[in-house]
């Protein structure tokens, strides 16, 4: 008890400068005000109807409606990915798309179906991507009694973490993704400050507990940090395969 007393003491120090006094005097007994703080005061923010609908400060990315906040991820072009009934379906070909604005430290909910007709195996089998910043992807697979190597399977953090479960949907039913990410950290040298770190959940499944990401995604070999901008676009994968998404909406954390 007297030690953890002495670290409260000392932490409350390096909080503000005005409990000082306190740090320095161990005898003296805390007012039980010295450790309510009043600000910042968080922000009143209106819960969804649903877990998987938008909240009043989510930026939404599609609705339903248009591909506005999306371009080529290739040119810069408009995207050419189908619009039918509010769900967009990957053009298998045509290239992913990314988002227009830039993103760092992010909380990400978006809804993705497979195709209902299966067609192909393995990686081959409704195959698309969630890929933060451009570099780190989340996996999006037919993984529904589909072998891969797990580290490559729906929810996996591509190469580097299979998921902490297998929580994929039939063929044609929808999935939901609640990513919670935050970005790396680089000094003006380029030194890594802290890696990027990670927490998905797959139909409200915790299946990535922040993980530590070791690098940027790698098809071929060991990833490796380089130094890159604080916010980078969000890149959907075209891998050749109709992937339907819905509902994509984006918190930024700051
Ligand atoms: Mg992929």
């Amino acid at each position: 008890m007297k030690i953890s007393k002495t670290l409260f003491i000392v932490s409350l120090s390096m909080i503000s400068t005005s409990f000082i006094g306190f740090a320095q005097d161990k005898e003296t007994e805390l007012p039980p005000e010295a450790t309510e703080f009043y600000e910042p005061v968080p922000p009143k923010v209106k819960a969804g109807e649903a877990t998987n609908t938008a909240p009043s400060d989510a930026k939404i990315l599609f609705d339903g409606s248009n591909l506005s906040a999306w371009v080529n991820e290739k040119d810069g072009s408009n995207p050419t990915w189908n619009i039918e009934e509010n769900i967009l379906t990957v053009n298998p070909g045509t290239g992913g798309i990314k988002t227009k604005e830039n993103f760092g430290d992010m909380q990400l909910h978006l809804e993705w179906r497979s195709p209902s007709e299966i067609q192909g195996d393995g990686q081959g089998r409704g195959n698309s991507g969630v890929i933060i910043m451009e570099k780190y992807e989340v996996q999006i697979l037919d993984s529904y009694e589909n072998e891969t190597y797990t580290n490559g399977q729906a929810a996996s953090i591509y190469k580097q973490s299979p998921p902490l479960a297998n929580v994929t949907k039939a063929p044609g039913e929808w999935n939901t993704y609640d990513i919670i990410f935050t970005a790396p950290r680089f000094n003006q040298n380029g030194m890594l400050l802290s890696p990027a770190k990670i927490t998905v959940l797959h139909n409200g499944v915790l299946v990535q507990n922040n993980y530590t990401l070791r690098g940027p995604t790698e098809y071929i070999g060991i990833p490796n940090y380089t130094k890159h901008e604080e916010k980078l676009p969000i890149h959907l994968q075209d891998h050749g395969n109709p992937v339907s998404f819905r509902n994509i909406w984006v918190r930024e954390l700051n």
